[in-house]
């Protein structure tokens, strides 16, 4: 591509395809561009060819290379691709799970005496961030309602550094008002980070909807295949330079092999999302019209949380979405998600394979109810799915099955 212009006024499909691919990457000197990806540059040693050359390494660049933890082509072009599938960003940075990305993140923006406020419905593992890493460090962690804008104004104050937003939320896929808390947040000096795992820049333009920092577990989607771990720090200037030489000082290095294999599945996310989506939203209409479920949690079905929110602002969906059976016991969910033949049992998601977990919401949430508003107390025992790329039909009937033991495990306890 001539220019950097050109490049983002294509389609996300063929940015998709065209992004990291530098033919310095992958090529030799001789033969630039001489294959479709870069190779895996397997190195922690990077040679100089004299003292010369040694002494005059340029200062702390991008994409030179100087020493194995700050990578070599193969990291680079996977750090480059998530950049420029994400409109407004200056930078990417890697990191060896979602978590240490977020970690990453939070201990480049805070400092002791900081308050960090975070949705309530964010990922359990974030959550225990703020409980534990942080409190450690000298900030305080408050948590405020995902779909209440007066939660989160209450929650601020004169130390409030930064607000963790996750959209839709773990476990109960409330899709938050991310443009509107981007804007409070920014109004008040706060700095804004999202937990863009479920959407992907692909569904979610971060950036571009007022967010400093967007945050991926590229464990789910980017890889796609349940083999490998990663995350992802994406920004703009102001941000991206911090995180990445915070990220340097804490040591933080991918290995060429596992960003190889990401860049594979990158290459492919956008039809497997577009097929998990598809497949969700048909399995998530169905489960709506049983009598034995109470509510269906996914973001792309009308009456979700936030789904009106949804429409508004994403592009796209993906596979994961929740429902919450009408009444019954732990036990008889726990028999359910036992009785699907078709659904791994893993914490996980994003993958090819279809999953099954529990949800159970009341134990982690503090600021905001759970059954949600609206909802009947006696229903609060659910199921997370990640929809794979499994047939459809299949799926629906393993549920059809799942609900029958369900059923009968009610009858036998009653
Ligand atoms: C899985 C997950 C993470 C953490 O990612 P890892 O790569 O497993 O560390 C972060 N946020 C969300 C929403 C997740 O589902």
């Amino acid at each position: 591509m001539s220019s950097s212009d050109d490049f983002d006024a294509l389609g996300p499909a063929t940015r998709g395809v065209l992004a990291g691919r530098r033919k310095g990457w992958t090529g030799t000197p001789e033969h630039p561009g001489a294959v479709v990806n870069p190779a895996v540059w397997r190195a922690s040693t990077h040679l100089y060819s004299d003292m010369a050359a040694l002494r005059a390494h340029p200062a702390n660049e991008d994409g030179r290379f100087y020493y194995g933890r700050r990578g070599g082509p193969t990291q680079w072009a996977l750090a480059e691709a998530l950049t420029q599938l994400e409109p407004g960003a200056s930078g990417t940075v890697l990191y060896p799970s979602g978590v240490a990305a977020i970690a990453g993140v939070l201990l480049t923006v805070l400092r002791p005496g900081d308050v960090l406020l975070m949705t309530d419905n964010a990922y359990e593992p974030s959550r225990a961030m703020g409980r534990g890493l942080l409190r450690d460090f000298g900030v305080e962690t408050r948590w405020f309602d995902p779909t209440d804008m007066a939660s989160f104004d209450a929650a601020c104050c004169e130390r409030t550094r930064c607000v963790l937003l996750e959209s839709p939320g773990s476990l109960t896929m409330e899709v938050q008002d991310v443009p509107a808390l981007a804007a409070a947040a920014k109004a008040r000096g706060i700095v804004s980070v999202l937990d863009n795992t479920w959407a992907s820049p692909l569904g979610f333009a971060a950036l571009a909807h007022g967010v400093d920092i967007s945050v991926m577990s590229l464990t789910k989607h980017v890889s796609g295949h349940s083999d490998c771990m990663m995350g992802s720090a994406s920004a703009g200037p102001e941000w991206y330079r911090k995180l990445r030489l915070r990220a340097q000082g804490l040591g933080n290095v991918v290995s060429p092999d596992d960003a190889s294999l990401m860049l594979r599945g990158l290459r492919t996310m956008k039809v497997r999302l577009e097929a998990e989506t598809a497949s969700a939203l048909a399995i998530a209409q169905w489960l709506d019209g049983r009598p034995e479920v109470a509510r269906v949690l996914c973001p792309m079905l009308p009456g979700s949380p936030g789904h009106e929110l949804w429409q508004r602002d994403f592009s796209g969906g993906c596979g994961l979405f929740s429902f919450v059976l009408k009444g019954g016991t732990s036990a008889a969910r726990d028999a359910l998600i036992d009785g699907l033949e078709l659904f791994g049992i893993g914490y996980s998601w994003g993958g090819f394979e279809s999953l099954a977990t529990p949800v159970d919401p009341a134990s982690i949430r503090t600021a905001s109810a759970w059954p949600l508003a609206g909802m009947d107390a006696a229903d609060q025992f659910g199921v997370r799915l990640s929809i794979g790329l499994e047939d459809t039909a299949d799926l629906i009937a393993d549920l059809e099955r799942g609900l029958a033991v369900w059923a009968a495990a009610l009858g036998e306890q009653a």
